[in-house]
């Protein structure tokens, strides 16, 4: 149809480090287990005793956020520039990851011995010199300070619960912390991620302490049950369930897996994690293979998260060298070895049983089940497969119990669940709520946006929904009612300028990209689908096609052997669904929201133009014409390429953008 051309297959679906193993005929699920050289358990308490020292020093500690996030704002040359001061036993200065505020990157904490923390967000050359005098016992200046908190009680702190705001310049941080509940992610920017014994000061290893010492196995599962615990990978599977199936395979070799392939667009929670807290994954996932009987145990983590998968191997490497993973775990008779495979970097690889397949140096292609990998998973043994936000979750509810872990979401969706909030919004970041938090809260109050001008969320990833901006609880049945999916939470606010039509094109392309292409209606239909709501968004449809769009996104999802092609065109169906007339718009050429380029023009407001000749001087393609007489400006549409500039820049908003019928359709 319309000379549609079915883009190139990738050669490999596997990582090239897979390849090399594969080359070296190594697998990775071989019994590749050697016991380490080392045979030390350093007791937890002096590990403890080690991270308080290093927590709470009597001289001043300069974190700095050096996460992903952090990087890209510039976090890493402000951190050299602080380490290679010479701070005279003044001031020490330790690395972090991030507290989740990403907007207010990079971020650095300055805590004093007396326990107060000064926040310096967004910071930037001009703003080294306060944060240097504060580090070195002035009163802060307040032009660069964005918030200041107090420990509540001096030394303690497990997480950013233990912080009281108690001045705020700027930046809305008590709005974006406030109605947060950081449970699993309270440790994240205020601990350094390569430093066990901080994580041990913070509370950590205690769960594991307790499940080792003072629980059996299936007390530990009934504990996970009774928690009501659901993946927080995507389709919200009840994780004792998962434990119990794997726990009760009469096969003896089990498997455990963290899965770090976050591949959604917009989601970076499992990398926030990992890069923040990773001992928290780490400490899960040994409880998790400690209560199924597995002795081996894989991180299956996104080759494009480097400082993720450089962070887990650093935590997996010193967890073995005090006796937190490999042989006799902290003197007990229980063993297990992790190792991390970097994933293919494929969207499908996301999902399970193509992950297995890429563990076991295969094509990443989904496999059909039954059986599921909980019954017949890695080179068939029984395989628990938990996302990493999942596991972060376990030390908390085995500390805690799972009545105090039901004592927050609703009765279906117990828990808190991170989000990470993006578009049009003034604060974005990766947040933790209760599920069952009302829209408003996530996105007007730790956000920021004004209701007035939000259209529409997009929730789930590429393969989530688009639904209308109204309030409701998000939880797992509430979310799924209105036609979308929750999947790993990714969250964005689309406003009133985003094309509803383009955004479901946009999402189709990606997935078209992502599939394996092993049946036909999802390699096939989706660049299919692309190309009819590509001919929509340009202005050169005919009619029937909204009925053949509907109808090839129904025969996909229907027909699909995976969770990708039938949860691919969920964007279409929400879109379709809700946004209707939108749809129909496009069909007469023209784009309500004014995005789609083909479908809109620029005119000049003559009435109201100050002949300031801005818009003239900055067009590129000089479209902007002047003549002499009454209408001295106009714009040749001809000439026009659609880029804004002339929008953007005139001072009076006099130039405006309409979308009416098309002008060149069906001539
Ligand atoms: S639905 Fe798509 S991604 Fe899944 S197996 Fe079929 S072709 Fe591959
Ligand atoms: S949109 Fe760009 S090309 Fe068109 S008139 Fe304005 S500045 Fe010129
Ligand atoms: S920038 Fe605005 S005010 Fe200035 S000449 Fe152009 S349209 Fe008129």
């Amino acid at each position: 149809m319309n000379g549609f051309q079915v883009p190139p297959r990738r050669k490999y679906l596997v990582s090239a480090s897979v390849r090399q193993e594969l080359k070296e005929k190594k697998r990775p699920v071989e019994s590749s287990y050697k016991p380490p050289d080392f045979d030390v358990v350093i007791p937890l308490p002096s590990l403890v005793e080690e991270g308080r020292l290093s927590l709470f020093p009597k001289i001043s500690r300069i974190s700095v956020g050096v996460a992903t996030c952090g990087r890209v704002a510039g976090a890493q040359s402000i951190m050299q520039t602080l380490v290679e001061r010479d701070w005279e036993n003044q001031a020490r200065v330790v690395s972090v990851g991030c507290l989740g505020a990403c907007y207010a990157e990079p971020l650095v904490d300055i805590r004093t011995s007396e326990g107060r923390h000064y926040f310096f967000g967004g910071v930037d050359r001009q703003s080294l010199w306060s944060i240097i005098t504060t580090a070195l016992g002035s009163p802060p200046p307040v032009k660069h300070l964005w918030a200041v908190a107090q420990e509540r009680q001096t030394g303690v702190l497990r997480g950013i619960h233990d912080l009281e705001l108690i001045q705020l310049e700027k930046c809305g941080f008590k709005d974006f912390f406030h109605p947060q509940v950081r449970r699993i992610s309270g440790r994240c920017g205020l601990i350094d991620p390569q430093n066990i014994t901080e994580y041990a000061a913070t509370g950590g290893y205690q769960a594991l302490a307790k499940a080792l010492f003072e629980l059996k196995p299936k007390n530990i599962i009934q504990m996970i049950e009774a928690s009501g615990l659901r993946g927080r990978g995507g389709a919200g599977f009840p994780t004792g369930e998962k434990w119990y199936i794997t726990s009760e395979s009469p096969d003896p070799m089990r498997i455990v897996v963290a899965n770090a392939d976050e591949g959604d667009p917009g989601a970076y929670m499992d990398r926030a994690l990992l890069e923040s807290d990773p001992y928290s994954v780490l400490e899960g996932l040994v409880i998790a293979a400690y209560a199924i009987g597995a002795s081996q145990g894989y991180i299956f983590v996104r080759h494009e998260y480097p400082l993720a998968v450089q962070t887990i191997r650093n935590a997996i490497s010193t967890a073995r060298k005090v006796g937190l993973l490999g042989r006799n775990i902290m003197g007990s008779s229980f063993c297990l070895e992790i190792s991390v495979v970097e994933s293919a970097g494929a969207f499908v690889c996301g999902e399970e049983t193509s992950m297995l397949q890429v563990m076991e140096n295969k094509r990443g292609e989904p496999r059909c089940r039954p059986p599921y990998p909980a019954v017949r998973g890695l080179q068939n043994h029984p395989t628990l497969i938990n996302n990493v936000e999942t596991l972060a979750n376990i030390p908390w509810i085995i500390q805690n119990g799972a009545d105090a872990y039901r004592e927050l979401g609703t009765a279906t969706s117990p828990g808190t669940k991170i989000f990470c909030l993006a578009g049009a919004v003034e604060r974005m970041g990766f947040i933790e709520v209760p599920l069952g938090t009302d829209t408003h809260v996530l996105v007007e109050k730790i956000g920021g946006a004004s209701r007035q001008s939000i259209k529409s969320l997009h929730i789930g990833g590429p393969s989530g929904g688009i639904i209308p901006y109204r309030r409701f609880n998000l939880d797992y049945e509430s979310v799924a009612a209105t036609g979308a999916i929750m999947g790993s939470g990714g969250l964005v606010v689309l406003d009133q300028n985003s094309c509803m039509v383009n955004m479901a094109r946009h999402m189709i392309n990606f997935m078209a990209q992502e599939s394996c292409g092993k049946c036909v209606f999802c390699r096939d239909g989706l660049p299919q689908l692309e190309s009819l709501l590509l001919e929509l968004c340009i202005g050169s449809a005919r009619d029937g096609i909204l009925e053949a769009i509907e109808e090839l996104s129904r025969a996909i999802r229907d027909s699909a052997l995976c969770g990708l092609g039938r949860t691919a065109v969920n964007p279409v169906l929400s879109t379709i669904k809700d946004f209707f007339s939108e749809y129909e718009a496009h069909l007469r050429g023209c784009c309500p929201a004014v995005h789609c380029k083909p479908l809109i023009d620029f005119e000049i407001l003559l009435t109201s133009c100050r002949d300031c000749k801005a818009c003239y001087l900055v067009c590129p393609s000089g479209a902007v014409k002047i003549r002499s007489g009454r209408e001295r400006y106009i714009v040749d549409r001809q000439l026009c390429s659609k880029c804004w500039a002339c929008y953007e820049t005139c001072p009076f908003d006099c130039i405006k953008i309409t979308s009416e019928e098309f002008m060149w359709k069906n001539s």
